[in-house]
């Protein structure tokens, strides 16, 4: 676990996105591409459990990675409106579940072939040599500058790829004093797969000759639609479009860095062979941030019990009596459980509120009118186990009678009345479903 920092130009939502940061990283080394990829796929899995205990809804995205490069990632997501990235998830989720950053899918082809746009827009820029790079694409697309990147065909020159064609065009026909530049110049043409034989083309809008011009078919320029069949399943399913706040990513570099930084090893054969790498990261304190995003209400936070401060507030009434003694012990017994007795000069009500506000996700209150029951609350969100059922309730039929347990419901507020001799052991039930 680390402190990071990166100048961030927009600093904003305070966790969500901050020039400091903290963040859980990880590298794996192994030996061969066959074992790197065993770490990877094993971390992926870990990766899975920790997303699964926050409870919340999470996508593992097929992922670009970016600057970071390598052959394979994932990102991993929570889906939510606030979500700053655009993901794409198959519907057809029993045989295909694709889920994939919008800037790594790309419009399915069927049997090899790709549909025939009717009309094209076209859009010009400028190539680091001064070339004008004519991008043809089907009307009514969004073209994705980073998929004309990696076809690496031209370098573009990032200060001409959003200018109106009018002052490219221009730019572009600039001769130097002797008149001569024109002439060294070229104009590239990048084709959409979509843009066939066929499909109407805008007018070339200057005068230059056909045979100067080098064209480019057959290209994957634009980004996926909500709506279109889904390249994974060959069209079984459609994509979806999820907003996401990512909060970790995985990837399988390869010898990415440990070929430029000579990390090396010698194999039995005495021949010197690359790490393969992988790594891993949480952005631990973006996590805290949009967990509390996503699962406030209004009356304030309500954090899931595994990232929750404190899972339980304890409240008493002024003169505590030995069995509150008692049970406080035996709830400091359960090291996995962190809560507080909350002692301040607050009247019970307040007490209640202040650790609803916080998010605890239990409040216990022993007061004097029910004793020796005491009351547990419900702040936090419930949710099923992957069967469907919740874990408390198998106890619930077992115990109730014994432990003088019942559930009452009141102003929409769950709450637990039980024996104080046997409350520290239904905290730990209601806490695996929250
Ligand atoms: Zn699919």
């Amino acid at each position: 676990m680390n402190r990071k920092y990166r100048n961030e130009q927009r600093p904003r939502s305070g966790l969500l996105r901050g020039r400091e940061f903290v963040m859980k990283d990880a590298y794996s080394f192994d030996i061969d591409s066959e074992s790197a990829l065993k770490s990877f796929e094993l971390m992926n899995e870990v990766y899975y459990k920790i997303f699964k205990d926050f409870k919340l809804d999470f996508i593992k995205a097929n992922a670009d990675s970016g600057s970071i490069g390598g052959d394979l990632s994932y990102e991993w997501h929570f889906a939510g409106e606030s979500g700053e990235d655009t993901l794409f998830v198959c519907d057809n989720t029993k045989e295909c579940g694709t889920a994939a950053n919008v800037e790594k899918l790309h419009p399915l082809r069927e049997n090899g072939q790709a549909k025939v746009a009717d009309e094209a827009s076209a859009r010009y820029m400028l190539s680091t040599e001064g070339d004008l790079v004519a991008v043809y694409y089907p009307k009514g697309r969004s073209l994705n500058l980073k998929f004309i990147e990696s076809e690496d065909l031209v370098d573009l020159d990032p200060k001409w790829t959003d200018k109106p064609a009018a002052k490219v065009l221009d730019k572009f026909q600039t001769k130097t004093e002797d008149g001569t530049e024109m002439q060294f110049k070229n104009v590239v043409r990048l084709m959409d797969k979509q843009v066939q034989p066929g499909t109407k083309l805008p007018d070339f809008p200057i005068d230059f000759s056909r045979s100067r011009m080098t064209t480019f078919e057959n290209l994957d320029l634009v980004e996926a639609q909500e709506g279109d069949s889904c390249p994974s399943c060959n069209g079984m399913g459609h994509l979806k479009l999820k907003k996401g706040i990512e909060v970790g990513h995985t990837f399988y570099l390869g010898t990415k860095y440990s070929e430029p930084l000579n990390a090396s090893y010698i194999d039995r054969l005495g021949k010197r062979k690359f790490y393969e790498m992988g790594c891993y990261g949480i952005g631990v304190s973006r996590l805290v941030g949009a967990i509390a995003d996503l699962t406030r209400d209004k009356l304030g936070l309500r954090w899931p019990a595994k990232i929750a401060p404190l899972q339980l507030t304890v409240i008493t009434a002024t003169d505590p009596k030995p069995e509150v003694t008692k049970l406080i012990e035996r709830l400091q017994e359960q090291r996995d459980m962190l809560f507080e007795v909350d002692t301040s000069t607050l009247g019970m009500g307040g007490k209640l509120m202040k650790s609803k506000k916080l998010g605890i996700p239990l409040q216990m209150i022993i007061g004097e009118n029910n004793f020796p029951l005491v009351e547990i609350e419900l702040r936090g969100q419930r949710f099923p186990a992957e069967n469907g059922e919740y874990e408390y309730l198998k106890k619930f039929e077992e115990k109730k009678d014994e432990w003088k347990w019942s559930i009452v419901e009141e102003r929409g507020t769950e709450k637990h009345l039980v024996h104080i001799d046997f409350a520290d052991q239904v905290v730990p039930l209601l806490l695996k479903d929250m």
